[in-house]
């Protein structure tokens, strides 16, 4: 009972910094991610809750887009990835631009206005030899035909491969993207931003240096990124810190330098091990996400982002849409997109589904007693409702 106590008036002091609007220390974040207690929780949550309010309002906003894998063919082995192939192994595909076209097609139809374009890394996707010319024509085929769309498009991992392939610089392949017509740049990839956690997880990833920087250079040539965190596997709470703390002096670094762009958004990706490779399934000894934990991380992640990073989404494909509504109260103001078809999760065995339409998001955020609203990509709201 004493030790509850203490915890609750170190939580009102670090709240009321966060409220102030002055950064919590990574070991202040620490503190607050070592609470374990019921009481602390219910708390944190309130105090994330109350920034949320006070740095972007009531309104909950969704996007209207549509993921496309291109491939699931990829070099890399990811111990947590159920979702790649080698070429030709039972289940490989690659899309081909017609193919591209047509959901694209699709997807205005259904009103989107956001294509998210990812895949896995390919070495035979290239045009004349060139892997930058094959990336090229995957934004040529939707932005020829489809200006008016955002492209949202290749993790900083996609960058690295672009490059490495055609023995680029980094900023050569982001501005020859930016100039096909590439809009922004979702910040997957990222994992725990702390290579003790990628050298078990995604020995073959970029380290997290360089994942920093290339999402720096975007920034720098005009391009927004999202930023993510994979939890709920083998990292320990210091490196979730070590992982917001990065990803906080990236977005101060970027602004402080006056870049055109910046991050837009952080999003919890809770790890889903249920079809993921054995070895780090049983390490991990869940197959599902831990809800209570993701909702902890998520208030954790409002207070210790702060003014830095203001939106903050939920994952409804791992969460499920009840989950990820929950975590509207935990200091959540964003519910993503619909996305029309997800593979890369529902393929390691989550259940919250491949495709939501607007309605169901609305209703959700109805249900939660806050108004919603469509956006654009970069969190301008489209409509009024
Ligand atoms: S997570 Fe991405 S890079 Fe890693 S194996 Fe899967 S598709 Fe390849």
């Amino acid at each position: 009972m004493v030790l509850s106590t203490v915890n609750l008036t170190l939580i009102e002091e670090l709240a009321a910094q966060a409220l102030a609007l002055e950064d919590l220390t990574p070991q202040q974040g620490l503190q607050l991610l070592q609470c374990n207690d019921p009481q602390s929780w219910e708390l944190i949550k309130q105090y994330g809750d109350r920034l949320r309010q006070k740095l972007v309002g009531e309104t909950v906003t969704y996007v209207v887009n549509r993921n496309i894998n291109f491939t699931n063919i990829c070099e890399q082995h990811c111990n947590f990835c159920a979702f790649r192939r080698d070429d030709g192994q039972a289940g490989a595909y690659w899309l081909n631009d017609s193919e591209i076209f047509n959901k694209t097609k699709d997807a205005v139809a259904q009103g989107a206005t956001e294509i998210c374009l990812q895949g896995g890394l390919n070495p035979q996707a290239k045009i004349n030899g060139s892997s930058l010319a094959y990336y090229v024509n995957l934004v040529e085929t939707i932005k020829g035909q489809f200006p008016q769309l955002h492209l949202h498009g290749f993790s900083p991992q996609e960058i690295q491969f672009i490059a490495r392939q055609d023995d680029l610089t980094y900023g050569e392949v982001l501005m020859a993207l930016k100039s096909a017509g590439l809009d922004s740049l979702p910040g997957t990839a990222a994992e725990v931003l702390v290579d003790r956690v990628r050298r078990i997880i995604c020995p073959e990833k970029i380290d997290s240096q360089t994942w920093l920087e290339i999402i720096g250079l975007a920034h720098r040539h005009g391009l927004p990124t999202t930023s993510t965190l994979m939890a709920g596997h083998i990292e320990t709470p210091e490196e979730i810190i070590t992982h917001l703390n990065r990803l906080r002096q990236r977005q101060q670094t970027s602004l402080a330098r006056g870049y055109a762009a910046s991050i837009t958004e952080f999003i919890l990706l809770p790890f889903v091990g249920e079809k993921a490779p054995p070895s780090l399934r049983k390490r991990v000894g869940r197959d599902q996400p831990d809800l209570n934990q993701a909702l902890q991380i998520m208030a954790i992640a409002r207070l210790y982002l702060g003014k830095w990073i203001v939106n903050h989404q939920p994952s409804w494909v791992k969460l499920g849409l009840t989950g990820a509504t929950t975590a509207l109260a935990w200091g959540c103001n964003d519910l993503g997109g619909t996305l029309m078809e997800e593979h890369i999760t529902t393929m390691a065995g989550a259940k919250g589904g491949t495709c939501l339409t607007a309605t169901q998001l609305q209703n959700a955020i109805i249900a939660m007693g806050r108004p919603h609203q469509q956006r654009t990509t970069l969190y301008k709201h489209l409509k009024t409702n």
